[in-house]
């Protein structure tokens, strides 16, 4: 079974891409990965951050061909949808092998796993 990661089309990775896509200063999620010749968005890792995500999807150019993202409404809500995005995607096909992080300074919990 594919599972959508709920996010729209994919950019190509580059600096101009990014700045071109993620114009808000914002925390939000992001999936990396490559597109099939069918036009399938292959996922090989996801993250999120939790102050600026233009800033944090910058770290990956040239380690991977495209990217997707969400803008997030908190840094809380990042969390929880990267973790879910980490409890549903199958370990093998995907470069993250940690869970989640927390957000420095806070105490949330992981709601699928409860750490
Ligand atoms: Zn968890």
């Amino acid at each position: 079974m594919k599972r959508s990661i709920g996010m729209k089309s994919s950019y190509v990775l580059t600096q101009k891409s990014v700045d071109y896509e993620i114009t808000k200063i914002s925390a939000g999620n992001f999936a990396l990965g490559y597109e099939t010749k069918s036009g399938l968005f292959v996922v090989e890792y996801f993250g999120r951050s939790d102050t600026d995500l233009n800033h944090e999807i910058k770290k990956y150019i040239d380690r991977y061909e495209r990217f997707k993202f969400f803008y997030a409404s908190s840094p809380k809500s990042a969390f929880v949808k990267e973790c879910k995005n980490y409890h549903a995607f199958d370990k093998n096909k995907i470069v993250n092998k940690s869970h989640p992080e927390k957000p420095e300074n806070t105490d949330y919990e992981c709601p699928y796993c409860k750490q």
